[in-house]
């Protein structure tokens, strides 16, 4: 066993459990003190943090992680948008609308279709554009993907995919193509869980999902995100192991930033209940601690949440938002909200009302902070 599978397998959770249970109000106040956004704290710093003692100590957390946010991003929020592609998927994933065994409309785009889809984006100034597919190369193939990013690139600064596991082979083509940012999510850290909410499809392979981030550091992404689906296991040791995975890429693939996304389950089709729900207290709780840990990172809310709890979060720990969400294919050209995407969308705010609101909260909303003359010179 190797990489970031070989840490995960040197800790037991058990022992993690016990480390969070007892960990005390002192532990979780020296872990906040230890938290001055300068020196680099141990992933094991998050535990006390995410503790049962550190949810009372959520004030003063919040408040430490506004200050590293402010040093470290300035005022800003980045935005950006999903555009989805295809949702034809070869995995079951219990959780998810595009699930295969669901019986929903399944649609690729056209190429003319997703570049329909981006310029209604880039006419709400959206520049960062994720593009997002299910699982199965027969409708969207490294080799497309490469030649719809270079049709987006001259719209679109920064693009990014969150597509399923390549090999750095592929991932350098993408990156060539003017791809310049990767999402892999492991949905879980624990082995156990994730068999379960995976029983079929090339989804099942956790070791190779688990590399995917690395694979795409060494393919020259600049942007690498992961992510837990929180609502399967214990939040509190997702967040370690979050914290882990982040410190493990950021030695690993010192050219890349890594950032943190927080996707909560939200109502999709086949009615999946999770079996360990987040509350907003809790998930602002996990934000902050990462924020503490991990001072350079990127945090990323997506229209999971509601637009309160992401207005909330502006400044706290959050420095990259999606507005304007639209998760199934076509939807953006459709004019269709939630219903037939992938998960409801739950912060349905225009663009423009999602600016609004980070530019009342003394926020610039940052629609491009990237060009790829920064790294040529020609910018
Ligand atoms: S989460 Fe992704 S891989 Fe799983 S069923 Fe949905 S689209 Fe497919």
């Amino acid at each position: 066993m190797s990489g970031f599978a070989a840490e995960l397998a040197s800790t037991d959770r058990a022992a993690l459990l016990e480390a969070i249970a007892s960990a005390s109000a002192a532990d979780a106040e020296r872990a906040i003190a230890g938290a001055d956004g300068d020196a680099t704290l141990a992933a094991a710093a998050i535990l006390p943090l995410v503790s049962p003692a550190g949810a009372a100590l959520l004030e003063p957390m919040a408040r430490r992680a506004r200050g590293i946010t402010l040093r470290r991003f300035g005022r800003t929020v980045s935005l950006y948008a999903p555009l989805y592609v295809s949702n034809h998927c070869a995995n079951a994933c219990v959780y998810c609308g595009f699930n295969a065994g669901n019986d929903v409309v399944r649609r690729a785009l056209t190429p003319d279709e997703v570049l329909a889809e981006a310029q209604l984006l880039r006419d709400r100034h959206i520049s960062q554009l994720l593009l997002v597919t299910g699982e199965s190369p027969r409708h969207a193939d490294a080799a497309a993907l490469c030649r719809m990013a270079r049709a987006l690139k001259p719209l679109f600064p920064s693009l990014a995919v969150e597509v399923y596991p390549m090999e750095t082979d592929e991932y350098r083509a993408l990156a060539g193509a003017g791809v310049d940012g990767l999402a892999v999510y492991q949905e879980t850290y624990d082995r156990g869980t994730y068999a379960a909410v995976h029983p079929s499809g090339p989804k099942r392979d956790f070791d190779r999902r688990l590399a995917a981030p690395e694979r795409g550091g060494r393919a020259g992404f600049r942007q690498l995100g992961i992510g837990a689906l929180l609502g399967l296991d214990d939040w509190r040791l997702e967040a370690y192991w979050l914290a882990r995975h982040a410190q493990y890429l950021m030695k690993r693939c010192w050219t890349s930033r890594v950032s943190v996304s927080f996707p909560r389950l939200r109502p999709a089709a086949g009615g999946f209940q999770p079996p360990r729900p987040v509350s907003d207290r809790e998930l602002a709780q996990m934000i902050c601690a990462l924020r503490l840990v991990l001072p350079d990172a990127g945090l990323v809310l997506s229209t999971r949440e509601s637009p309160q709890f992401r207005d909330n979060m502006v400044g706290i720990g959050v420095t990259r938002i999606s507005a304007g969400s639209r998760t199934a294919p076509g939807g953006y050209c459709d004019g269709q909200g939630g219903a037939g995407g992938q998960f409801a969308v739950c912060d349905e705010r225009p663009v423009s009302e999602v600016a609004a609101a980070i530019r009342a909260r003394g926020y610039d909303p940052v629609w491009k902070d990237w060009d790829a003359g920064f790294e040529t010179g020609t910018a």
